[in-house]
């Protein structure tokens, strides 16, 4: 299974596609992890990434897709893959077309999980206390949805237009949203 989830910052596709990726086998890559974990091990890139991702600014398109292709080269990825963060513009998605086209294994589904954005400044608001990152301040959230609304959605049109896009209502429980991606992958 090739999918790409959709939605917000705090529209809760980590949490989704952590659940997902023991129910469909294939594993959970996050941009925004990896990017995480390069800028803790302090490395050129993490360095040059940290500032970006602080303002809550998308970190080049070179630097994440060179990230992702590495990720995408590991043997767990050969039966498919659960895309969270990625991609989120359009240069990114087709970048990924071909990337994928390549190799004849075209994304199979996009699952765009849809939250009020007040929703999502209280839930990262919430997040911010257990987790500290350091782009979840109330400023630096309402930034990264303004990134979102103008560079990813964007991304939903394309998906849309690819006839592979789902939508489902990202409020409830999480075990209510998980149901619904489940039903929507007819899985
Ligand atoms: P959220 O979805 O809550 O915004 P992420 O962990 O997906 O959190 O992303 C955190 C930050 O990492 C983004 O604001 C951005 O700076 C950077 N980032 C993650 N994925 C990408 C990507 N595909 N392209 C560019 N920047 C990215």
């Amino acid at each position: 299974m090739r999918l790409v989830l959709l939605g917000a910052p705090g529209s809760g596709k980590g949490t989704q596609a952590k659940l997902l990726t023991e129910k469909l086998h294939v594993p959970h890559i996050s941009t925004g992890d990896l990017l995480r974990a390069a800028v803790a091990a302090e490395t050129p890139l993490g360095q040059a990434a940290k500032e970006v991702m602080d303002r809550g600014e998308l970190v080049s398109d070179d630097i994440v897709l060179g990230m992702l292709k590495e990720r995408l080269q590991a043997d767990d990825a050969a039966k498919g893959f659960i895309l969270d963060g990625f991609p989120r513009n359009l240069v990114q998605a087709e970048m990924l077309d071909q990337l994928l086209g390549e190799i004849d294994m075209p994304v199979e589904h996009a699952v765009l999980i849809q939250v009020d954005p007040e929703e999502v400044v209280a839930r990262i608001a919430k997040r911010a206390e257990a987790e500290g990152r350091a782009d979840d301040t109330e400023e630096v959230v309402r930034h990264r949805l303004g990134v979102y609304r103008q560079q990813t959605e964007p991304v939903v049109e394309h998906y849309r237009q690819a006839g592979v896009l789902s939508e489902v209502h990202g409020t409830g429980s999480i075990e209510e949203v998980q149901q619904r991606i489940l039903e929507v992958l007819r899985f």
